[in-house]
Parts: C-alpha cells; structure tokens; sequence
C-alpha cells in the first residue's frame, strides 16, 4: 500500500498536489496554483492560472493587476484532475482559507496560516477532520501565548484618552492588521475617524466593498497637525519612524503585530508602546487545534517546526517537517 499523502510533494518552492498537476502558494510563478490568501509570501504574482476565493482574487488583482483566475466560493468543490479541492475558512485576514484536497480516500488539510481567535473582518477557522494536517507554526514554541485582544485595545483607547495633545501612530501591515485593528477598535465603542497612511487606502476600501464596515477613514496626509490631537493613525511599519511622521503632533508611536510579545523586536522597531494583535495561531491553538482535527500525520511548514513536532511526537502523531522556503514570518 502508497504511502500515506504520497501524492502530495512538497518541494522548497511550495506543495505540488501531483494528482491535480497544482501548487499550493509557490513562491515560484506556476502555470497551475492554489492561493490561501493575499499576503505577499503566499500570494506571489505571476501564475498563468489561479484558484482562490473571490476576496483573494481581489487582493491579488489589488497588488499585481488583472489575475487569470478562478474563483472558488468556500466550501465548494471543484475537481482538479483527480482531486476533489474545497476552500475552508481560516480566521487569519479576509479571504483566507485552508484547501481540502480528497484523493484515494485519503483526506489532507492546508492550513495556510490560521488563527481560532475571533476576528470581525474574516470568517472563524473551521475545523476539517483530515487524514494529514499540513500546518503552519509561526508561533510555534511555548513561550508564545497572545493575550485576549479585548485587552490590547482598551489599553490603547486608555493611553489615547490620557494624551489629549499627543496622537497614536500605529504600525500596522496594509493586508489584514490595519484593518483588523480598526474594527477592534470599533468593536470596543471607538467611532471617531481614523487617519490612514495613503499606503492602506486602496486595502481598506477593497475590504469595505466585501461588506466590513470600517467606519469614517481619513487620509493622514494634508491634515493640519491640530486636527490630528487625540487620534489615531494608522501607517504601515517601515513608516513608523520616517520622515512621513515627523509632521504629526508628538505622536505616540505603537505597533500591532504578534512579534510584539518580543520585547527585543519592540525596541528595534522604537515602539514605545507594543500591541499583541495576532492573526496568526499561538502555541496552545496550534496544540488544541491538532487535538481537536485527529489527523494521521502532521506535516509542518513555515515557522518553529521543532518545537511543534517534538509535542506531536510525545503524543504519538506523526510528524514531519516541510522546510518550505519564501514564507517570511513578517505578515503578523
Ligand atoms: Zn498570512
Ligand atoms: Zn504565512
């Protein structure tokens, strides 16, 4: 008897699903590809064909013009050579899913990177009892726990309502944490506009037309620097401590990513005032999530492999490291 999942390859440039003649996120342009989602590292340019959800195409269509692609609502199933593949919400940015892949009655889940935490721009993660689990482990090690998100968002809107004459400038990347942020903050009662860098416009409308409501946004730029007092601001992170925000009011400079739970990565950035907000699974997420899905084998990719495979391994699952190259951790 094959081996089990030994259709599947897994190569340095993505997952190649041989029965479907199909990559999974090639970091390389390929004539037949599977997108989880839109971040650059998963998402690249370049194929000759493209399968993903509308919200994906979209932001792929967003970043590098007009895809040829096909757009698969979730859990519909479409038959691609000898694999039956549907799309499964995975709660990490809007669009994002995992990829069910059903072949000689054997059962393989791509994660893609995944978050269980509530999230009001994205459909939650949905569980799919697989044969292989092919997850990610970004915060794949112990010491990584985020903390309720609730919690991060209040200690923002304090630190804001203290400094009247002060803004907040927020680093936050333009695909999914600037807009996850910003109806957080909605979420947690904060109506007032919220000033954006020119670079998260185009973004945050394409997610206002897939129905999120991210209320009154307002260009940062050309403001006068009075107006700006007592707000909040959003930029992507190389922004943070440029030239750009030097024309702000004595800005308070903070940063949402999960990294910040390093405080090493929080003072390289300057950021006075580090925000966990994850889109990705922590360690006790990764853990329950494997528990919960059963699967046969687990294969791991991008991220702390080790660590992951070692618990899998002491709770006798099958593991096994991808070493998959060209997924930079930096999307959270
Ligand atoms: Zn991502
Ligand atoms: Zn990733």
């Amino acid at each position: 008897m094959a081996r089990l999942g030994s259709w599947i390859e897994p190569f340095s440039e993505g997952i190649y699903v041989r029965p479907a003649d199909a990559w999974i996120d090639p970091s390389q342009p390929k004539a037949r590809a599977l997108v989880t989602h839109g971040h650059a590292d998963h998402a690249r340019g370049g194929h000759e064909k493209v399968w993903a959800t509308p919200e994906t195409l979209a932001i792929m269509e967003c970043r590098y013009g007009p895809q040829a692609g096909v757009s698969v609502a979730y859990r519909e199933v479409v038959r691609m050579g000898e694999v039956d593949v549907s799309l499964v919400p995975a709660g990490h940015v809007l669009g994002s899913a995992q990829i069910v892949l059903e072949h000689a009655g054997e059962r393989v889940v791509v994660s893609g990177d995944y978050k269980r935490r509530p999230d009001p721009t994205c459909l939650p993660f949905e569980p799919v009892p697989c044969d292989i689990f092919i997850t990610e482990a970004t915060f794949g090690l112990p010491v990584f726990r985020h903390p309720a998100t609730a919690g991060e968002i209040d200690r923002l809107l304090q630190r804001l309502h203290d400094n009247p004459d002060r803004c907040i400038l927020v680093g936050a990347y333009a695909l999914g944490k600037a807009q996850r942020l910003i109806m957080e903050l909605r979420c947690r009662g904060h109506h007032d506009p919220i000033y954006i860098h020119g670079a998260l416009q185009r973004l945050c409308e394409l997610y206002a037309q897939f129905g999120v409501p991210l209320g009154d946004l307002r260009p940062a730029t050309g403001v006068a620097k009075d107006e700006l007092k007592g707000r909040i601001i959003l930029a992507p992170p190389g922004c943070l401590n440029d030239r750009w925000s030097r024309r702000l009011p004595d800005p308070i400079t903070a940063m949402a990513s999960g990294w910040m739970r390093v405080r090493q990565r929080a003072r390289q950035r300057l950021v006075e005032m580090p925000l966990i907000v994850s889109d990705h699974a922590d360690w006790d997420e990764l853990t329950r999530t494997i528990q919960e899905l059963a699967p046969r084998e687990v294969w791991i990719t991008h991220g702390r492999e080790e660590a992951l495979k070692h618990w899998c391994m002491t709770r006798q699952i099958k593991a096994r490291e991808l070493n998959l190259v060209g997924y930079e951790d930096e999307d959270d």
